[in-house]
């Protein structure tokens, strides 16, 4: 392909992304495609072709086998997992990125990759309400792209377990420990595989709202140490991914004064977004996080208007993680690097190269600026609160936990139709979700997440796709209802 024929065929592309926009917005698509496992095999040839194909006839596949297949996670019913971050400046920051394919890794690689990540970090991180210790122009703290959150938190586990095993030499690795709970997203378990150190789960209860407290960690830690064990660092949530939880970081920040060789690190991919809100920062502890995360990740691509992948993480000190990931062979040396004037990111993540991601939130923040970043959190917090009232006043339905931000777990619960009736019991009630979640999974025109808490088999609704309106939460609750009595009825027969 040439220029020309570049510049013929992106136009074409951009349409085809606008007509595909209007179809979305129009509901002309269902959120779920109607296909099945192994469709697409059939219809594509078995290998590349011998020679190259005129670039008209593969846009017309694309959209005729590909686009069929999409889960539209755009969809104004797309109500499941968390929301996919997405705005057309996103999209457009993407573009341009792309069209200079540039791994960025050092500051030579391209000084504008570099220098703009480190200030469109800063105004993140103030947006967020962040320390200023967290900043790049701080020269000891700062932040950079990871790949997911999952790639945060396996990087701050790494460094946090340099730091340790330099500061205590002879903790063998096999007595270390991972600290998370019980309702740590699946992040914290993968770490422990891929760096071959145990995992110790602490217990989250149903009355603290699926929280870890102060006393829970303080009490694993005083055990563990007791038994020659070295907890080196805890993983703690701000937005649990099964109900939204919180850990107390307040109450984390009185055990650790005692315990201060432990790290912490917060996920927060999906809730620190509501940090641009000023009236969320109390409840998701940004006072506390400011004073003692050693790392922080949020993820502008779920609920931050940012197309997939932007994973922010933040460090209190570089030297974090460039301890624990600086490796330099000769031909990596730059003048300025070897000089210590510029960041050098390779060494603040697990890969050399690195996406141009910077682009995109630049534009991104650009195009909202704070205001609109904050309308979007707000919006998806009150239509949540419309979605709890309707459940709250159902016979049918009831939530399964506080509702948290835009989320809300909830499951099939019919009321006792008279006093003296007892509700039923909980394997029936388990067994009656089920029947419920099959039916809804086996529609297109909504999708929501199954999950277990605390052995309750319930369903998650999460909100924030800026498509979603109000009208679409009414219309998934009357959906969620009619499915819930036609999943009760053929129970009770
Ligand atoms: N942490 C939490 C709380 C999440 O909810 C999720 C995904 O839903 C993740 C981490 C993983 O995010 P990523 O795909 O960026 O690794």
């Amino acid at each position: 392909m040439d220029i020309e024929q570049f510049r013929k065929a992106g136009y074409q592309a951009i349409d085809r992304i606008c007509d595909y926009y209007y179809a979305l917005e129009q509901s002309k698509v269902t959120v779920l495609p109607d296909v099945e496992p192994g469709y697409l095999r059939p219809l594509l040839p078995a290998s590349a072709p011998e020679s190259g194909e005129d670039f008209s006839q593969i846009a017309d596949d694309y959209q005729k086998f590909i686009v069929p297949g999409y889960t539209h996670w755009q969809h104004p019913a797309f109500l499941a997992y968390f929301p996919a971050g997405f705005s057309f400046e996103g999209v457009l920051g993407d573009l341009y990125a792309s069209s200079v394919s540039n791994p960025g890794f050092n500051w030579l690689a391209s000084p504008s990759c570099t220098e703009l990540e480190s200030i469109v970090f800063d105004w993140a991180s103030q947006m967020l309400g962040l320390s200023p210790s967290f900043l790049n122009s701080s020269g000891v703290g700062g932040g950079c792209f990871q790949n997911t959150a999952s790639e945060a938190a396996l990087v701050a586990i790494i460094a946090a377990r340099s730091a340790y095993v330099a500061a205590y030499p002879d903790a063998k690795l096999e007595d270390m420990r991972i600290y998370t709970t019980t309702q740590t997203h699946s992040l914290g378990l993968k770490a422990g595989v891929i760096l071959g150190l145990t995992v110790r789960a602490l217990q989250v209860t149903r009355e603290d709202n699926f929280s870890l407290r102060g006393e829970t960690l303080r009490a694993a830690l005083e055990e563990d140490k007791k038994m020659g064990l070295h907890p080196f660092i805890l993983v703690a949530t701000i937005g649990t991914t099964s109900s939204g939880a919180i850990d107390n970081i307040a109450e984390i920040k009185t055990v650790v004064k005692d315990h201060s060789e432990i790290k912490i690190h917060v996920d927060a991919a999906w809730a620190g977004m509501a940090l641009v809100c000023p009236e969320f920062r109390e409840m998701c502890y940004l006072k506390e996080i400011n004073e003692i995360a050693d790392s922080f990740c949020t993820n502008f691509h779920k609920w931050g208007l940012t197309n997939f992948d932007a994973a922010p993480m933040w460090v209190r000190d570089r030297k974090y993680l460039i301890d624990a990931l600086d490796i330099t062979p000769p031909f990596l040396r730059t003048a300025q690097g070897d000089a210590g004037t510029v960041i050098d990111y390779r060494n603040w993540h697990l890969g050399l190269g690195r996406r141009f991601r910077s682009v995109k939130l630049w534009f991104v923040l650009r195009g909202y600026g704070v205001e609109g970043f904050q309308k979007h959190i707000r919006k998806a917090v009150d239509f949540n609160k419309i979605f709890v009232d309707l459940v709250s006043s159902s016979d049918l339905l009831s939530l399964c936990a506080p509702p948290s931000l835009s989320l809300s777990v909830f499951r099939v619960n019919p009321k006792p139709a008279t006093p003296d009736q007892s509700s039923l019991p909980e394997e029936t009630l388990n067994d009656l979700n089920k029947l419920f979640y099959g039916r809804i999974s086996s529609r297109k025109d909504i999708i929501l997440t199954q999950t277990v808490l605390n052995g309750q088999f319930c369903i998650r609704l999460a909100i924030g796709s800026s498509r979603t309106q109000e009208a679409h939460i009414r219309e998934a609750f009357e959906l969620i209802t009619q499915e819930a009595k036609l999943a009760y009825e053929a129970w009770a027969q």
